[in-house]
């Protein structure tokens, strides 16, 4: 029986149920703790902050399974996330890999060998992150905004080699909807079925051509920014998402918000407003949450005329597939 790796141990793929793909517990960009005018992190708060939405998520709305797809470098603490699968009763998985040149944590993984990233990847995947034994359960790339520098293509080579050795899917991370068509050429030539891979953050662009090349290329696809109203308005991407649906590619679409949901790791730095207090993200995106698919999304969506059999296509199945082409 073919089994997905969380941070709490297996599960089996017909068990991973409700998931939302890309959603962080904590994020930090690389040197946060050098900002000394960020207000402290306090560890057991965004704890208690965690598990008391993640509970709410799956008691309200059925949520079994969420995907942290925290690379290395943006503080992921996966200690921290099998405390908070504990206690909420969710299923977590974390991953394996490696942010975008210009954000990212460069130095080491450019002076490495290929092959050696490739086979820390494995490590993290076959044994475990660091010390502990908490197993990755699938593998992140990332691209910056238009175009792929070639520290980037040298990572997502790695991460292909290490899918390819250990089926596990690829996530993807890109850069103002661009670059997805690239990463799958790079994941595909170095042997990875494209429909291991998922590109995350294409709703970043109204680009509904862009959108069908990348389901016809054989990928899944990220609408996975829901209530990330800065970068682009959701009525844009629900539109685009009925669009796919209605010309028969729901079974490629997977939906989530890329919400930070214990805490930022000094301020954060995303948008042109950058607020120095993480508690004023609220102020600035209302709809940044984990609840917002299930209690705004989906009605909406209905209203476009997306059927209840695709919307529990997309939340419930298409993970799954996802998952389930890395086992087969
Ligand atoms: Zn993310």
């Amino acid at each position: 029986m073919a089994s997905v790796q969380t941070v709490t141990g297996t599960c089996a793929l017909e068990d991973l149920g409700r998931t939302l793909v890309h959603e962080h517990l904590l994020v930090g960009y690389p040197g946060w703790q050098m900002d000394a005018l960020a207000p402290r992190f306090d560890r057991r708060e965004a704890y208690r902050r965690a598990v008391d939405m993640l509970v709410q998520v799956r008691e309200q709305h059925g949520l079994r399974t969420l995907l942290d797809p925290c690379p290395m470098d943006l503080g992921r603490d996966v200690e921290f996330m099998a405390e908070v699968s504990q206690a909420s009763g969710l299923q977590i998985i974390c991953t394996t890999g490696a942010y975008f040149e210009e954000q990212g944590l460069t130095y080491t993984f450019r002076n490495l060998p290929l092959d050696d990233i490739a086979a820390i990847y494995e490590k993290e995947i076959t044994t475990g992150v660091g010390e502990t034994e908490i197993r990755a359960g699938a593998i992140k790339v990332a691209t910056g905004s238009h175009r792929v520098s070639d520290y980037e293509r040298k990572l997502l080579t790695a991460a292909a080699r290490a899918s390819v050795r250990c089926s596990v899917p690829i996530i993807t991370h890109t850069q103002e909807g661009t670059c997805g068509l690239e990463q799958i050429a790079i994941l595909t030539a170095a042997g990875v079925p494209a429909g291991r891979i998922l590109v995350g953050h294409s709703d970043g662009i109204d680009d509904p051509a862009y959108h069908r090349r990348i389901v016809a290329a054989g990928a899944f696809i990220g609408f996975d920014r829901l209530g990330i109203e800065v970068i682009l308005p959701d009525e844009i991407r629900l539109r685009n998402i009925a669009s796919l649906v209605s010309d028969g590619h729901g079974d490629r679409i997977c939906l989530s918000h890329d919400a930070c949901i214990g805490a930022w790791l000094g301020r954060p730095i995303f948008a042109p407003e950058t607020p120095i207090d993480p508690s004023q993200i609220a102020l600035l995106l209302p709809n940044w949450s984990p609840l917002h698919l299930f209690t705004r999304v989906i009605p909406r969506l209905r209203e476009l005329g997306v059927s209840a059999a695709a919307i529990i296509k997309m939340t419930d199945e298409n993970p799954a597939r996802w998952f389930g082409a890395a086992r087969g």
